[in-house]
């Protein structure tokens, strides 16, 4: 009877033509797994599914998808956020957290919105101008700042209705992450652990931004007194004066939430800094880094936690998405909370005690040889730890998979994950000095020794990057697609037997949902990061993703990307549509750079080092930009010229480009310049080399970067 009552709300909501916005109210949200026409919050449903029961666009005729309208976004930066969509209208974030109200069906703009980000936070901002979406609840929306501001707008007019600041200013807190509403809470985390910062999640009242609870990730100093007994209980996993590095454990992305338990899933991030050696120098686990932990969604109370990298000393959050769904578990029907977090195992947990069920490496995996089922923690591989000497370390930082969306669908069984298969050395960092303005790691990050050509293959032989299709319950692979690059998009699973997924090489790609074959694509003419979704106006279904690379992942491994358009874009695809992109032109006039500066070797490694830490997660790993900020190998040569305008002096605030005078000096940003220009100066001789050399020197590169990565997998 319930159902039906559902059922006849939905069909209410689909047809009916609302002048005003219907209120979006628990029971909606509750029920939004069974409303196909709306994508109501951030994965589609409580459960974080990402699976839509639509069934118009199916295996059989996606073939006929194609482009219906396209939005272009005012700036060029990465965009990774899942637009929502409400009866008929979607709200979609861009850079800047910019917030567009669009008629669903032609694309017509209704509002924008502009909070006005602080541009001279933007050092904090550790990987992009960027935003993963907006939550509604009633007749407003609610998104988190890049500064920390939580704020509700209303979801008719685009006015701002309130804005709560959730972080301290003083601190490098930022947020990227979207807001849940949960029975009536508002939900946002942060980021910053690599600036030092403390994590912590908070509940706010969404009728006045009232904060209504907050629960700290990670214990602060005991000489202030604990919130709650758990800090005192976490306390106790941790040594030496970790509260003065903030500690870390910012949960600045996923979440789920159980209605019945009335349970909120928290995925807590990495420590402050990385390395466990620096972080906590008399041992202990850590609590709660690299965890799951169930807090009560009203009151913010502790219930259960489990964490799955004990002492994390890689970057292994647990930050990633959060599945909930039912299971027949060794001839019982379990609840369960699935996860395939950074640090390659794939996680099924009782979600009603937290009871670790599975842990199975979803990708390769050197840094632990298993889980310890009756004890429920990982057994760490020799020299892990690299405490003496370097390691092979996969999956990295960067995970085997990051904040890109899984899908996970029912009609199959099967979890799709965005994964990749990345091997990278790790090493110790002798002199770390806690630095609460960079990144703080304590291992090294020096660029590459080697030039730019024998670098690109070095990063091609060492990247495996594929959507993985996982049978939880076996607990095996089912099937996997190669994605061209690294860098690619989350992920939307269909009852219409589909999977789709964008990837770094600029296409959106349809997959059939149990074989995995790709069976229809698009030239997106932009890098694809975001997760795509479904929605349905008037009976007629689309799909929708947003295009445009940028952010952490594809600028920290510095890999030439294929050329791409520089507008970003929201794409909208429907069956029988055939909307085509402008050509865009992809040959850029080039100019000789400035000739190299006077500098030592060591004054460039210096220069390299220094750029690493602070320009590289904008700019790009050894200068090469995914194209959502310049290319700084490719500047006009004024640019040069006014290198220390720019760099110290802030003369280009306006565009993002935050003064970077009190964490350098006049030497440091010397040798900075000499390394840009050593550079630029290098990949203007590629680019005015023969093409027979050219390609010599490739293959013969390729040789040896196959070599090179083989004895690293084998050493
Ligand atoms: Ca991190």
């Amino acid at each position: 009877m319930f159902r039906l009552f559902i059922f006849a709300v939905t069909v209410c909501f689909a047809y009916m033509n609302y002048s005003a916005a219907a209120p979006v109210t628990f029971e909606r949200l509750r029920s939004a797994e069974n409303d196909g026409a709306n994508w109501l919050s951030h994965s589609r449903d409580y459960a974080e599914t990402r699976f839509s029961p639509l069934t118009q666009i199916t295996d059989s005729n996606v073939n006929q998808l194609g482009l219906a309208w396209a939005f272009d976004m005012p700036d060029k930066r990465g965009l990774q956020g899942t637009p929502l969509v409400i009866d008929g209208v979607i709200y979609v974030t861009a850079n800047w957290n910019k917030l567009f109200a669009l008629n669903a069906v032609s694309g017509e703009l209704l509002w924008q919105y502009d909070p006005q980000v602080d541009v001279n936070r933007a050092n904090a901002f550790c990987c992009g101008v960027v935003n993963r979406g907006v939550a509604a609840w009633g007749n407003n929306l609610y998104m988190g700042t890049l500064d920390g501001y939580l704020v509700a707008i209303n979801r008719t007019s685009g006015t701002e209705i309130w804005r709560t600041l959730t972080i301290d200013q003083n601190k490098h807190y930022s947020i990227t992450g979207a807001p849940r509403v949960v029975n009536g809470v508002v939900v946002i985390g942060n980021g910053g652990s690599e600036y030092g910062v403390r994590g912590y999640v908070g509940g706010y009242d969404p009728d006045n931004g009232e904060m209504l609870w907050r629960f700290y990730t990670v214990p602060g100093n005991p000489a202030d007194g604990f919130e709650n007994p758990q800090m005192e209980l976490a306390a106790k996993t941790w040594s030496g004066k970790w509260w003065e590095m903030g500690g870390g454990g910012t949960a600045w992305d996923s979440f789920a939430y159980d209605a019945e338990l009335d349970l909120l899933y928290i995925g807590v991030g990495n420590g402050a800094p990385h390395n466990r050696e620096m972080r906590s120098p008399g041992g202990g686990d850590n609590l709660y880094l690299s965890s799951i932990v169930a807090v009560a969604a009203t009151t913010g109370e502790y219930v259960w936690h489990y964490q799955q990298t004990p002492a994390d000393s890689w970057d292994f959050t647990a930050t990633q998405s959060l599945i909930l769904t039912e299971i027949e578990w060794q001839g019982q029907t379990r609840q369960v909370i699935m996860q395939a977090p950074k640090n390659g195992f794939f996680f099924i947990l009782d979600r009603i005690t937290g009871e670790l069920l599975s842990a199975e490496p979803y990708v390769p995996v050197t840094w632990a040889t298993h889980y310890d089922m009756t004890t429920g923690r990982p057994v760490e591989a020799e020299g892990a730890g690299y405490v003496d000497q370097p390691f092979n370390l996969k999956p990295t930082g960067l995970g085997g998979h990051n904040w890109h969306p899984m899908a996970y669908s029912p009609n199959t069984g099967l979890v799709y994950i965005p994964a990749l298969d990345f091997m990278a050395p790790i090493e110790n960092q002798d002199e770390y000095i806690f630095n609460p303005r960079q990144w703080n790691l304590g291992y090294k990050t020096n660029p590459s020794p080697f030039g730019h050509i024998i670098t690109q293959a070095i990063m091609r032989a060492s990247v495996d990057s594929y959507l993985l299709a996982w049978d939880p319950v076996s607990q095996k692979e089912v099937w996997r697609a190669p994605n061209p690059i690294i860098g690619n998009g989350g992920v939307l699973a269909t009852a219409g037997n589909l999977v789709f997924q964008g990837n770094s090489a600029n296409q959106l790609v349809a997959f059939d949902a149990t074989k995995g074959e790709p069976i229809w694509q698009f030239d997106a003419q932009q890098g694809i990061m975001a997760s795509p979704i479904t929605y349905a106006v008037d009976g007629e279904q689309y799909v929708a993703v947003l295009a445009g690379r940028g952010g952490g992942l594809s600028m920290m491994i510095g890999m030439e990307m294929p050329p791409s358009s520089t507008i970003r874009r929201l794409l909208v695809f429907k069956l029988g549509a055939n909307g085509a992109l402008p050509l865009f032109d992809d040959v850029a006039a080039r100019v000789a750079p400035p000739a190299r500066m006077d500098a030592t070797d060591d004054e460039l490694m210096a220069g390299g080092a220094k750029y690493m830490a602070l320009c590289a997660r904008c700019h790009g790993a050894m200068l090469v930009s995914d194209g959502s900020v310049p290319d700084l190998r490719r500047l006009d040569n004024i640019w040069y010229q006014k290198f220390d305008d720019v760099v110290l002096g802030g003369m280009m605030q306006g565009a993002g480009m935050p003064s970077f005078k009190a964490d350098l000096t006049p030497a440091e940003a010397r040798n900075i310049k000499a390394y840009v220009l050593h550079k630029a100066n290098e990949d203007w001789e590629i680019h005015n080399s023969p093409q027979w050399w050219l390609e010599l020197q490739t293959w013969l590169a390729e040789i040896l970067a196959r070599f090179l990565v083989f004895l690293m997998q084998y050493s």
